[in-house]
């Protein structure tokens, strides 16, 4: 049997659920992508406002080949519906001393940068890389597109954990083979942008540096908003359905099977399978609430650990930056102290490391000629650990943020604003129903990944999936993407049967 003739729903249009869709629908199931906002994207939505583009969320794509992957499947070229520009430096590192760090995946110009601040860290690092290339090949190749079913499905997996010491935590490893506190620092910070701690997150996570130096870091022209409409394009064409600014309220259930699926504008329809891109707390708790099991997944869930949340800036300011890289991290005085403060403590701390995004020195099609388009990101507690009012601590926090970029890198920002907005973790719970407002769902911890994650398939309903930061693998657009591979694999498995 074939699942060709069978119908699937898609909730929530993130890039998990995109990939997954355009997975689908090339294998001939009908499926239909639900999504709550006016705009695809999820997490990478966007905004235009005075003539500057504004991409909410992913700012860096690395491995290409997994969203190559979705063209490829029918023989298409992802090139005719995107182009995807080479980013260098791949990040900027300042510190407070002024000492500075650029990010390459040139091997060479690395190396030069690590003997600029510790030449004795070159042999550790080549020992690093090679820890971090081991990782990626068994935590990302092998098992990111591997569903964690079962606990055996665990156990086969532990040689690996094993041989990638993935008891320790990458920070534990990078100063293993690291001796320069900023060269940890810029070996260590990466667990951040899927939301894990350097400090405690699983050495196998240090496979995020290894992959960025193996394919490099690009930028979709136009934004990572043109990826979104691409993925949408490419899928349409295929006969797949969007429909959007329409919320699902309730996925129907009778027994162990999903049988409909209906959304707050009374659009109510029967679907073979159904797959949750929305967040998994979301989904259990609010849309399969009635049933027994979506109960029961709803408080085993919200007793696990959530990643912090974040707080961005966005702005338009006159003139051009041709100095300032894509992307730029301003570490803060501490390191250690500063990610307890975020990921235990929960309290906003007085000194700020800032990620700063400047998308125009790569792409000006991102604001009117002469003008440039930032955002500057701060990571904060979740809203469970930093119980605070945002519309009374935002502003305070927007003219912090903004007074440190202008201290550090551009003295006028002040005077050269043309428009500004800012995204509080608030606006996260409230834009995406993202649990505590989180902005990368669960923490990637060791018991929190593969078996222990939320599984691609539900344990019981028998054709209910997930896929998504918060499934197997975890956040990020290649994680999400492989997630939706190992998602797409059990539907059409299950619905071929
Ligand atoms: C600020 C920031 C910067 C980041 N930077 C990077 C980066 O540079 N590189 C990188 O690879 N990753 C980055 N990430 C992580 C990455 O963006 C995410 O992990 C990924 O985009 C999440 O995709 P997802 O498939 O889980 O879906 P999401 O983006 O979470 O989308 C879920 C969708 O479900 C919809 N939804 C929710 N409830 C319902 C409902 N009831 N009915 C219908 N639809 C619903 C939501 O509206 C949303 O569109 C970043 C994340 C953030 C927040």
């Amino acid at each position: 049997m074939t699942p060709e003739g069978k119908r699937a729903c898609v909730i929530g249009s993130g890039f998990g659920g995109l990939a997954l869709a355009i997975r689908l629908q090339t294998a001939g199931v009908q499926t239909t992508v639900v999504e709550a906002r006016d705009r695809p994207g999820g997490q990478a939505y966007h905004w235009r406002k005075n003539g500057f583009t504004f991409d909410a969320g992913p700012t860096a794509i690395t491995d290409p080949a997994g969203l190559r992957e979705l063209w490829l499947l029918t023989g298409h070229d992802m090139a005719a519906d995107i182009e995807l520009m080479p980013v260098a430096p791949s990040c900027r590192l300042m510190w407070p001393d002024g000492t500075m760090f650029d990010h390459s995946n040139d091997p060479r110009a690395l190396q030069k940068e690590i003997a600029r601040i510790e030449a004795a860290d070159i042999a550790g690092y080549d020992a690093l890389l090679s820890h971090a290339t081991a990782a990626c090949e068994e935590g990302y190749r092998r098992f990111a597109t591997t569903p964690f079913l079962d606990a055996v499905s665990m156990v086969e997996a532990a040689p690996a954990l094993a041989r990638n010491q993935a008891w320790r935590s990458v920070y534990a490893v990078v100063s293993k083979h690291i001796r320069h506190e900023k060269l940890r620092q810029a070996f260590s910070f990466h667990t951040l942008a899927i939301g894990g701690n350097p400090l405690t997150t699983s050495a196998i996570y240090a496979l995020i540096h290894a992959l960025g130096q193996e394919s490099g870091v690009w930028w979709p022209r136009g934004g990572t908003n043109r990826l979104v409409a691409a993925l949408v394009r490419h899928f349409e064409r295929l006969g797949g359905t969007v429909r959007l600014g329409d919320p699902v309220v309730k996925v129907h259930t009778l027994g162990t099977l999903v049988t409909e699926v209906e959304t707050r504008g009374g659009w109510r329809e029967r679907f073979h399978a159904v797959a949750s891109n929305a967040d998994v707390v979301h989904t259990y708790r609010d849309l399969l609430g009635d049933s027994h099991r979506g109960r029961q997944m709803a408080r085993k869930l919200t007793r696990k650990r959530f990643s912090p949340s974040a707080f961005v800036v966005h702005f338009g300011l006159e003139g051009s930056w041709p100095g300032i890289p894509h992307h730029t991290i301003l570490f803060g005085p501490r390191y250690e102290g500063l990610l307890k403060d975020i990921f235990e403590h929960g309290v906003l701390p007085q000194d700020l490391a800032i990620y700063l995004h400047h998308p125009t020195v790569t792409d000006p099609s991102l604001a009117p000629e002469g003008k440039s388009t930032f955002y500057a990101l701060v990571p904060v507690a979740h809203l469970g650990k930093l119980a605070i009012d945002w519309q009374e601590v935002g502003p305070v926090l927007e003219q912090r943020i903004l007074a440190e970029v202008s201290r550090r890198l551009i003295p006028d920002l002040a005077d050269r604003i043309v428009t500004k907005f800012r995204y509080a973790p608030s606006d996260f719970l409230g834009d995406l129903n993202a649990h505590l407002g989180s902005a990368f769902s669960l923490e990637p911890t060791l018991t929190q990944s593969g078996w222990f994650r939320p599984h691609n398939r539900d344990d019981v309903i028998a054709n209910l999936y997930l896929v998504g930061a918060g499934a197997h693998p975890g956040a990020s657009i290649p994680g999400v993407a492989a997630g939706a591979k190992a998602t797409a694999g059990l539907m059409l498995q299950d619905l071929a049967g």
